[in-house]
């Protein structure tokens, strides 16, 4: 096996057609960017296949001469690693340049076949377009991100269709040796394909899993399950004013979640989480190292009528007159703690953090959530995300513990929990000026910090930005690791497809 890039790019530029090798500066200097605290990750190219075969042809290549590739969709994962590698000099495999067809839609059995490039927004668009009688599970980020890339790194949207890799069915994947396979009823040895994307459990091992959050192989074409969309859907929010509420607001979400009264997760989010997607530091701008006072968080809850938390939930239904006695049986629910305020449907939809809770439980991609990246000045972005157990006096507990270390290192409490009926996946949310040395690496030592205590209590991530991927790895038993490992040299024996990401190697 050579080293040579030079040999690799020729021999993929005759495979996929020469113009489809971009190895230009401007285009090498765009991808190497990111909103994390570590400096840029040149890519040393950045392919653009336009099939499964194109895609074969790049990894049989890539094997011959020992260079690593960084497979994306869209590389719209902004403040986890964005479209940059893991490593400078790594090949970018953009696949959602010229990969992203939609090649299916089943309205009748209500699923969607898709090439890793089609984004949320390109899905929807098309839902629309035939009569939007199916809708996708929409997340409140950016709407150009691609629907398999985010399910592949399991993220997550808020109906009830929210877990994106678990309504997943059926892939079909390069492996990292170069062998091409279908997983399910795909794999039967027939040109019929009649259970792929609807068979969930086919006999053998469910390899599925191997395929998200890891660097086994490049996933080629996915069936995504989409849910029909109901004739109505009506929301319900309230506000709690102060930040020690958060115990009592757990309390009151899980028994509706634990018995699936409300089909939508909760959107628990606090002030700033709100209020940032609108609003900008005004304390910081002034001149401040420091966290936003309690003072000026005081001051833009009231200006835009918020509290110190805020829960939105909602309904889908036959008709607005069905849904009403459900919200009036959540209102009196909540109410009976004597602090919520109840915002109804009409009136949220004109506060904008409000409206995209509404907007991603009903399956509309909006950008609304983004203005929060400009909170302070300076393009720095990461994503903590911890979780608790839905147990009030937990989630207050690392809510004290989350709260503090951000106020240590100058860095602003943005925080959004995600609650289910047993778990409430935490976004904390850091936003900081990457132009300042300083505060650049507080930033990071932020992440650190919270990552070793959070961990210390039994709380680990669901998901990483690239930069703390090792770092969380770091974290768990070495028989798992060893595990993980050997996967890899089993699949990708080379290391060819993105060596280091979540820690894992072949070695
Ligand atoms: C304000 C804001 C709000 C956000 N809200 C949400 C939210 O509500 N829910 C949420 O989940 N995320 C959210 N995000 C995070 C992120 O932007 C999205 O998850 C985004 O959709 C990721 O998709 P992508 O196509 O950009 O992924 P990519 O960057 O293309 O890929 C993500 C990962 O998967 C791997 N990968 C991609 N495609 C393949 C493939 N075909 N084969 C093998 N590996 C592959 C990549 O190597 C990468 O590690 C938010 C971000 C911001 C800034």
């Amino acid at each position: 096996m050579g080293t040579s890039m030079d040999a690799f790019l020729q021999e993929a530029g005759q495979a996929i057609g020469a113009q489809w090798v971009d190895t230009r500066d401007a285009t090498l200097a765009r991808y190497g960017e990111h909103t994390l605290p570590a400096g840029r990750r040149t890519p040393g190219a950045v392919l653009f296949p336009d099939s499964t075969a194109d895609v074969q042809a790049i990894v049989a290549a890539a094997n011959r001469h020992g260079v690593p590739l960084y497979p994306i969709s869209t590389g719209n994962n902004i403040g986890l690693g964005s479209r940059a590698p893991i490593a400078t000099g790594q090949v970018v495999v953009d696949l959602g340049f010229r990969m992203n067809r939609i090649l299916e839609v089943n309205e009748e059995i209500c699923y969607a076949v898709l090439e890793p490039g089609v984004s949320f927004q390109m899905l929807h668009d098309e839902l629309a377009r035939r009569g939007d009688k199916l809708m996708i599970s929409a997340t409140s980020g950016p709407p150009h991100g691609g629907v398999i890339g985010n399910a592949l790194d399991r993220g997550a949207g808020y109906g009830p269709y929210f877990d994106h890799f678990g309504m997943l069915c059926g892939m079909e994947v390069v492996l990292g040796n170069g062998k091409l396979i279908r997983t399910g009823d795909g794999s039967l040895q027939t040109d019929n394909r009649l259970n792929w994307h609807v068979s969930k459990y086919s006999a053998g091992p469910a390899l599925d899993g191997l395929f998200s959050q890891s660097n086994y192989g490049i996933v080629t074409r996915v069936g995504v399950w989409l849910m029909p969309r109901p004739p109505a859907a009506r929301s319900f929010h309230f506000t709690f004013p102060d930040d020690d509420d958060l115990a009592e607001i757990v309390d009151l979400c899980r028994p509706l979640k634990l018995s699936n009264f409300v089909p939508t997760l909760f959107r628990i989010s606090n002030d700033l989480y709100a209020i940032s997607s609108e609003a900008k530091n005004q304390e910081y701008l002034a001149g401040s190292k420091a966290s936003i006072s309690d003072g000026a968080r005081r001051a833009l809850r009231e200006k835009h009528g918020l509290g110190a938390w805020q829960v939105s939930g909602l309904f889908y239904g036959a008709s607005d007159a069905a849904i009403e006695p459900m919200i009036q049986r959540v209102r009196a629910h909540f109410e009976r703690s004597g602090k919520a305020r109840y915002i109804a449907h009409e009136e949220a939809t004109a506060i904008a953090p409000l409206r995209v809770a509404i907007e991603s439980m009903t399956g509309r991609p909006g950008i609304i959530e983004l203005g929060m990246l400009q909170w302070r000045p300076g393009s720095g972005n990461s994503w903590f995300l911890p979780g608790t157990p839905m147990a009030g006096r937990h989630a207050l507990e690392l809510d004290h513990l989350g709260r503090g270390i951000f106020k240590k290192y100058g860095m602003d409490y943005i925080v959004m929990h995600v609650a289910s009926a047993r778990f409430a996946r935490g976004l904390h949310v850091l936003v900081w000026n990457k132009d300042d040395a300083d505060e650049n690496a507080r930033a990071d030592a932020c992440y650190r910090e919270l990552a070793v205590e959070f961990a210390r209590r039994g709380v680990g991530v669901g998901r990483a930005p690239v930069d703390y991927q090792s770092l969380h790895m770091d974290q768990v038993m070495p028989e798992l690791r060893e595990t993980y490992s050997a996967i890899k040299k089993a699949l990708d024996p080379n290391g060819i497809i993105a060596p280091g990401k979540y820690g894992i190697t072949v070695a």
